[in-house]
């Protein structure tokens, strides 16, 4: 789900919002309506990468 966190520049109000494009432009606050809103990162994040397991050791026959 492509939701993104953003902080309200004004209040300080943090909200989350369900935007289809990261193009999208910021929404208001919900709280005062401010538009100075950043956004913020998400915890959807992910944190770490699969690590490739199950290397193959091939002897060379000579
Ligand atoms: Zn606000």
């Amino acid at each position: 789900m492509p939701i993104y966190e953003y902080e309200c520049g004004n209040c300080g109000r943090h909200f989350e919002k369900f935007v289809l494009s990261p193009q999208a432009a910021a929404p208001k606050c919900p709280v005062c309506g401010a538009e100075n809103v950043k956004k913020s990162v998400s915890s959807f994040a992910t944190s770490g990468r699969g690590s490739v397991g199950g290397a193959s050791s091939c002897m060379p026959s000579g």
